[in-house]
């Protein structure tokens, strides 16, 4: 069996589409096929619409959450929920072309675990566009994992992925960098990222940017590392400074007057210091979130799971 899953929140205008394209494509699998969908705590009515096509085709089933607890929140509830022995993720404002999943089935039956896509052309707005590029870039580089560069969470997993997924008991969830972590036979596949089908974005600059930090603060403790490193070469710099002023008192009788540069030089290590101090800050507020133990989402009503 195969199973679809789909995050959705606030879409109404896209879930008529979406569902006639997903249709057709779980119509053209080889094998029975199900539609976990996630309704994140929308309140444009999408759960209304979700339960009337449920109604009409028990095959897509809906978990909706009682508030909206996230993009990667939700995918990890549809992962969980999910029965197939190849479970696929889609967004659910149709950027990811249902019709390209066959594609990935066939990777799939080759003997790939994961398979994931790589967008080649982004439709967004030149912004965006360099910031995916460039962080990308420095995820791969502060961490000891090799995620795959522009790979979002459009992708097809074994059974035996999801289970490892699910079991990590982390609750900051960063899907693909989690993917990349349980390992077996991966593959990537190139796909045109194509626009939202209706509606805006839902993850605000803000979203993104704590979309970003999970990224990093969740894979790597490199930035805690930086910070040492950063403090030794000011320490070093700091010991030069000192010889040379003594050295200019002894063999020219001067003392440096200056303010100015004193100013400069507190500011610059106050800053040194409070920017250390926040990353330390970024593992002791996740090190809190894991102790608290919440559950990651709370359900509010499951159709057909
Ligand atoms: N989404 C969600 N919960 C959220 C934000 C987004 O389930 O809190 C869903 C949204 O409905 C969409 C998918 O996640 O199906 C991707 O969201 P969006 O299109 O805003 O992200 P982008 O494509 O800009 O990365
Ligand atoms: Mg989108």
């Amino acid at each position: 069996m195969y199973s679809i899953v789909i995050p959705v929140y606030n879409e109404r205008d896209t879930i008529p589409a979406l569902y006639e394209r997903v249709k057709n494509v779980i119509d053209s699998f080889d094998a029975p096929a199900e539609v976990v969908i996630i309704e994140d705590g929308g309140t444009d009515g999408s759960f209304e619409l979700l339960k009337e096509i449920h109604k009409r085709d028990p095959r897509f089933k809906v978990l909706s959450f009682s508030r909206n607890f996230g993009h990667q929140v939700a995918i990890s509830a549809g992962l969980e929920h999910a029965s197939g022995d190849a479970v696929m993720i889609i967004d659910g404002d149709l950027q990811d072309p249902p019709e390209v999943l066959p594609q990935f089935v066939a990777k799939w039956k080759e003997g790939f675990d994961v398979v994931y896509a790589i967008r080649t052309k982004r439709k967004e707005n030149i912004f965006k566009r360099a910031a995916y590029a460039v962080f990308y870039r420095i995820l791969n580089q502060l961490s000891y994992l090799d995620i795959p560069l522009d790979s979002g969470d459009f992708c097809l997993m074994d059974k035996r992925a999801v289970e490892a997924l699910c079991k990590l008991p982390e609750r900051k969830r960063f899907v693909r960098g989690l993917r990349t972590w349980v390992g077996f036979r991966q593959i990537g596949l190139a796909y045109e990222r194509d626009k939202r089908f209706a509606g805006e974005p839902k993850y605000t600059f803000t979203r993104l940017l704590g979309l970003a930090y999970d990224g990093i603060f969740s894979i790597s403790t490199t930035p805690l590392r930086v910070a040492v490193y950063i403090g030794f070469s000011l320490a070093a710099l700091a010991f030069l400074g000192g010889l040379l002023v003594v050295y200019d008192k002894l063999v020219y009788g001067i003392a440096l007057v200056g303010w100015s540069s004193t100013i400069v030089v507190i500011t610059f290590l106050g800053g040194v210091i409070l920017s250390t101090l926040g990353i330390i800050g970024e593992y002791v507020s996740r090190i809190y979130e894991e102790v608290k133990n919440r559950p990651l989402y709370v359900v509010k009503e499951r159709l057909g799971l």
